[in-house]
């Protein structure tokens, strides 16, 4: 059995593992390799290494960090077919949508590979006689990014190309679902000059989360995953004295007003609703419909479900992969039932799918519930899975009330052709990233990521403009240089004259 190591300076780690998990391929059910899984020893061996590592790499010039990224995103570039099918293969994923993921991670590398620019601060001449001042944007030390299943190679790809552009080093600890993206970037940024050291890979579970919130030498910890465990790792990681920007779950919501174009509206809920199985962060899995536009946009999207193609992730015209595990296609299933008995209408039932050759993957089929309700637990929770909910709402301040007063608020959408509805929308509604006639609204690279409310936790949203501020700290510099007058000891309060 392939046993994937960590990889701390340079390497990954000869020693073999005293503890390991599974890692399985989601569309046969079959273990592929066992994964190593970390203690504090090495949490502590990566986090030493990342330690020493950063007093050299702070010091190396922003163009030789950014010469590195450059190299990094040709050699992702190169490679990307092989990041995509190491991808499908542990999480389960369509390859189409595999190399979409690599691709939005690749745009904050070109983000990254603009440093230079980005660290530039601020110059005041002259604001006293002989005195300037100015500031400068220092990294922080070592950064640890903690990452979900659903994007091996994207997520991570959020955080440590910034990280590292601004001179910090870092330890990623990626899922222990799908381990394999992780040691392979790591071995592309060696192969792109990045010194031994810089980045380091530990994997594991909670013993290596709390060995990392918990080490003295960590200064900053990026999260992204479930709410409970954001809310978790904010609490310890402030607790312990760490910056830290921890991102969580969703429930997003897509409004369709009755004046809605319903073809592009059903495109965009079954895409957006069933694309990576459900298990998006930015997923689509409440529909609300205003008025009638129900009518009009069930019986629509039903004929788009009807040619939904499931299947592994590497076969030919497969739309949809499995899910990433038997215990989340059982919880998957388990909220079906609950849908049914609670008293919402299942239009199309995924459970029971069968992928012939495939039968012990871990395929739900697309479901369809309508006339769901807030208090349904298919409504309150999030499934991660191929559900889609349908609520029916008289009025467009129904929908908007119900979108606001739902705890997570990471990303939204409008459907509408009237330019004061979208407006109306995107003034009142309180959630971080909103889409009009756009499902998944993903921000570009170079603005940053970050929902509101219990999708989020700490002050700094990830990637783009946050993420430069969040690995880096100000300071401000008052210069007196040269100064000829010698003016005694003074001890009133320095003026600007
Ligand atoms: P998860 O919270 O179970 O795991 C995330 C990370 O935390 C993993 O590295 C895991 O090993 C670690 N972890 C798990 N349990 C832990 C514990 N008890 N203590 C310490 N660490 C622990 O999330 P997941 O199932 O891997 O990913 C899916 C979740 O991530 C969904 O809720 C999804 O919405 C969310 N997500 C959010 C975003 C976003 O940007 N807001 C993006 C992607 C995924």
């Amino acid at each position: 059995m392939k046993t994937i190591n960590h990889w701390i300076n340079g390497q990954f780690r000869d020693i073999p593992p005293e503890r390991v998990g599974p890692v399985y391929n989601p569309a046969t059910g079959e273990q592929t390799a066992q994964v190593a899984m970390a203690g504090p020893r090495e949490v502590d061996e990566a986090v030493s290494v990342a330690h020493k590592a950063f007093q050299d790499w702070r010091n190396f010039s922003l163009t030789r960090r950014q010469n590195i990224m450059f190299a990094y995103r040709e050699l992702i570039t190169r490679h990307r077919h092989d990041l995509a099918r190491a991808l499908t293969a542990e999480h389960g994923k369509t390859i189409d949508d595999a190399l979409g993921e690599v691709q939005r991670g690749l745009e904050v590398v070109e983000f990254a590979c603009n440093i230079a620019h980005l660290l530039k601060g601020a110059f005041s001449e002259q604001v006293s006689r002989s005195v300037d001042t100015y500031t400068v944007r220092q990294p922080l030390g070592v950064a640890v990014g903690i990452t979900p299943f659903n994007f091996p190679a994207m997520v991570p790809m959020w955080m440590f190309p910034i990280a590292l552009a601004c001179g910090n080093t870092f330890v990623l600890k990626p899922s222990e679902k799908d381990p394999t993206p992780a040691g392979m970037n790591a071995e592309l940024l060696a192969e792109a000059g990045l010194p031994d050291g810089v980045f380091n890979v530990v994997h594991g579970d909670k013993e290596a989360v709390d060995a990392l919130i918990g080490h003295p030498d960590v200064a900053a910890i990026s999260f992204v995953g479930s709410t409970p465990i954001a809310r978790y790792i904010f609490e310890q990681g402030s607790r312990n004295g760490k910056r830290v920007q921890a991102l969580g779950g969703a429930k997003n919501h897509m409004v369709v007003l009755p004046d809605a174009d319903m073809d592009l509206a059903a495109d965009a809920a079954v895409s957006a609703g069933y694309g990576s199985a459900g298990e998006r962060c930015m997923a689509i899995s409440v529909v609300v419909t205003v008025g009638d536009a129900a009518d009009r946009l069930l019986p629509r999207m039903r004929e788009r479900l009807t040619d939904l193609v499931v299947g592994p992730g590497d076969s030919e015209g497969a739309q949809m992969g499995p899910l990433i595990t038997a215990e989340h296609r059982d919880r998957v299933v388990g909220y079906i039932d609950a849908g049914e008995q609670e008293g919402a209408r299942l239009l199309d039932d995924g459970r029971g799918f069968v992928r012939e050759g495939h039968e012990n993957g871990y395929f739900v089929g697309p479901t369809l519930f309508d006339q769901v309700t807030p208090d349904m637990s298919i409504y309150r929770d999030e499934i991660f899975g191929p559900v889609l909910s349908v609520v029916r709402t008289e009025t467009y301040e129904e929908a908007i009330e119900l979108v606001n007063t739902n705890p997570y608020g990471n990303g939204t959408a409008v459907f509408t052709n009237d330019g004061g509805a979208a407006r109306k929308f995107q003034a009142e509604i309180e959630v971080g990233m909103v889409g009009v006639n756009v499902p998944i609204p993903v921000p570009l690279a170079f603005y940053s990521f970050g929902g509101w409310k219990n999708s989020i936790f700490g002050d700094h949203s990830i990637y783009g403009p946050d993420g430069v501020h969040f690995y880096t700290r100000p300071k401000v510099i008052i210069s007196r240089w040269p100064d000829p007058i010698h003016r005694g000891v003074d001890l009133g309060f320095p003026q600007n004259i």
